[in-house]
């Protein structure tokens, strides 16, 4: 029995290319990056490229790109120190952000003397683009921190919209970038967002490593504190094969990424014809214009059976999820869904299934047998 991942948006299979290089990187250069001897500075070089790539293929500058060991910290990182070094006195969001930004928020919260403003979401998880402006026309100084695509039903948010809106208003802008980077093209260079976040994990990089983009002069002062590594904005000796890492992985995805595009878009479109075909009533959520890779369902089976459905699958070699991995353990419904659905839809059985390059339609037949069959 071959085993079937479906579950692309809580991480992602590590690239053998990814894999090859971080080896090589372990073996050849051990030197401590701030050393001033050559083991060092072979060292320096590598992380310092990394930074370069990333930057060039992201359309920033390398003084923009900061490494820090995930999103959670990055995302920590931009709301702590927006509110205790930035003067904001409010922030903006909603309430089916991922928990790295919610209990964050909550715990800052407790520090801070500031206002959390919630969006109105539709049934999509959409904001409202009219009572976010009409939010922003004031001189409370704003923090708004909104994901750019939600990693439970892949809503996306228009960020340039929001960005522009931002810029109007003097804002400063914060995105959760997570699911979307090595997904798509980003151009930071026409983009007005102050902070976004990466974690090399969800592009076939390492885990453990990640990194925030922020805007030149934005005034970000350091979370973490010790040496002088990152110019003083993050200590901490660098992971120079995990940096190497992210910085391959991200080649590669930029490399293929209209192909790989092209065919999770069909794989994505072959499950959902399935599911109709096979499933009188199925219902996809996060909207049809949804990110490419993420189909969240809720499938019309009685809701008994909501509780074993991931332990069948993955008694059949198939991995999926209910939601972020973060929670999988928690017998509670995600926090996304309670936010947009009805008491009746939330009682049915739901799927979050996310793919990557390496699925294939074969993976699709076999999940809708195993499902048929619960
Ligand atoms: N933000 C989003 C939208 C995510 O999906 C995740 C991971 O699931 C994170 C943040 C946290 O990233 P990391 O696992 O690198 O801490």
């Amino acid at each position: 029995m071959n085993p079937i991942y479906l579950d692309n948006a809580a991480t992602t299979a590590l690239h053998p290319e990814v894999l090859e290089t971080m080896v090589e990187v372990m073996k050849s250069s051990f030197g401590n990056p701030s050393s001033t001897h050559s083991f060092g500075r072979s060292s320096k070089v590598l992380v310092e490229n990394a930074r370069k790539n990333i930057a060039k293929i992201l359309g920033a500058q390398a003084s923009e790109i900061l490494f820090t060991s995930c999103g959670t910290e990055s995302n920590n990182w931009v709301l702590t120190s927006a509110l205790r070094d930035l003067g904001v006195k409010r922030v903006i969001t909603t309430k089916i952000e991922h928990h790295a930004v919610l209990h964050t928020l909550e715990v800052l919260k407790t520090h801070y003397d500031f206002e959390i403003v919630f969006l109105k979401l539709d049934s999509d998880g959409k904001i409202s683009l009219e009572e976010l402006e009409m939010l922003l026309d004031s001189e409370i100084k704003t923090l708004v921190s909104l994901m750019h695509v939600n990693n439970e039903i892949g809503t996306v948010l228009p960020l340039q919209v929001v960005a522009n809106l931002c810029v109007k208003y003097k804002a400063l802008f914060h995105s959760d970038t997570v699911q979307s980077i090595g997904k798509i093209e980003f151009d930071l260079s026409q983009l007005n967002v102050d902070f976004i976040v990466g974690s090399a994990h969800k592009f076939h990089g390492p885990k453990g490593i990640g990194f925030l983009y922020v805007k030149k002069n934005s005034g970000l002062q350091p979370l973490i504190f010790g040496g002088e590594q990152e110019k003083g904005f993050r200590a901490g000796t660098e992971a120079v094969h995990q940096i190497v890492g992210m910085s391959k992985a991200l080649t590669l995805a930029s490399e293929s990424l209209e192909k790989d595009q092209l065919h999770i878009s069909k794989i994505k479109e072959y499950a959902m014809k399935q599911l109709e075909d096979n499933f009188n009533g199925v219902v996809f959520h996060g909207g049809t214009d949804n990110f490419y890779n993420i189909l969240n369902i809720s499938l019309p089976l009685s809701k008994d059976k909501t509780s074993m459905l991931l332990f069948v699958l993955d008694m059949k070699g198939i991995a999926a999820s209910r939601g972020s991995a973060c929670q999988s353990g928690s017998s509670r419904p995600s926090h996304v869904l309670e936010e947009i659905l009805d008491d009746e839809m939330l009682q049915l059985p739901n799927l979050r299934l996310s793919f990557s390059s390496e699925n294939t339609t074969s993976d699709i037949d076999f999940l809708i047998d195993v499902l048929k069959n619960i």
